[in-house]
């Protein structure tokens, strides 16, 4: 038996295992070789995307948990590692907000994860842990406190997110991405208060993208004088 075939698009002479098996041929081979077959097909895709995507969706419908498999085994390798993070990293930066959704989501229903994963996150990183053990601290101790409550603070600013201007529909509870939350509006790490002059609504998602930057007005910068649109 031949040990090399010759493939009927690049007229080369290559090793068996260079073609897919083939239930329509004699020899139980394809006729063009791995490399040209998976050119055409890379070829009609770009011609017919829309089918192809139709398709595919189709067949991952109807064969939900056979698709769920492929793709676990491909995300346990390590050679994927770096592709999925930079994949999930363009998919949160198209659509943030559907993306923090889907994570409490997936927080809610793995809570053994999560607690593991910390578990073994802190045993990894003691020095951090130290830090943000100290920060929190200096935090707590140092920000000035007075109490204030939702109420208050929706009076005081009204029912506007701080951050990105929009309405805030309270009748949308927490963690749901869109619900109330107090921002400090000079963070807590940059020296900002923990008082009503330096609280504004903001919605959740909008909280969580801001970090550690500024956004609105602190009635503290603002020599105590509320300026609301
Ligand atoms: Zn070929
Ligand atoms: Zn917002």
């Amino acid at each position: 038996m031949a040990i090399v075939k010759q493939c009927s698009k690049c007229r080369k002479q290559l090793p068996l295992e260079m073609f897919c098996k083939s239930s329509c041929t004699k020899s139980g081979l394809a006729c063009a070789c791995k490399v040209c077959h998976r050119k055409r097909g890379e070829i009609y895709r770009a011609n017919n995307l829309e089918k192809c995507r139709a398709s595919s969706r189709r067949y991952a419908h109807a064969n939900k948990e056979k698709v769920r498999e492929v793709w676990r085994n491909w995300i346990a390798k390590p050679e994927n590692k770096e592709k999925t993070r930079l994949k999930n990293k363009r998919l949160h930066a198209a659509d943030p907000v559907k993306r923090l959704e889907n994570n409490r989501k997936w927080r809610a229903l793995n809570p053994e994860k999560i607690s593991e994963y910390c578990r073994k996150w802190r045993s990894a990183n003691p020095e951090k842990v130290k830090q943000r053990c100290q920060k929190r601290r200096a935090i707590k101790k140092g920000a000035q406190h007075t109490p204030y409550t939702k109420a208050q603070v929706l009076a005081l600013r009204g029912q506007w997110c701080g951050i990105c201007g929009l309405e805030i529909d309270l009748s949308v509870k927490y963690p749901h991405p869109m619900s109330f939350s107090f921002d400090h509006i000079q963070p807590l790490t940059k020296g900002g208060i923990d008082a009503i002059e330096n609280i504004q609504p903001a919605h959740y998602s909008c909280n969580c993208k801001k970090l550690d930057r500024t956004f609105g007005l602190s009635l503290v910068a603002n020599g105590g004088v509320l300026s609301v649109p």
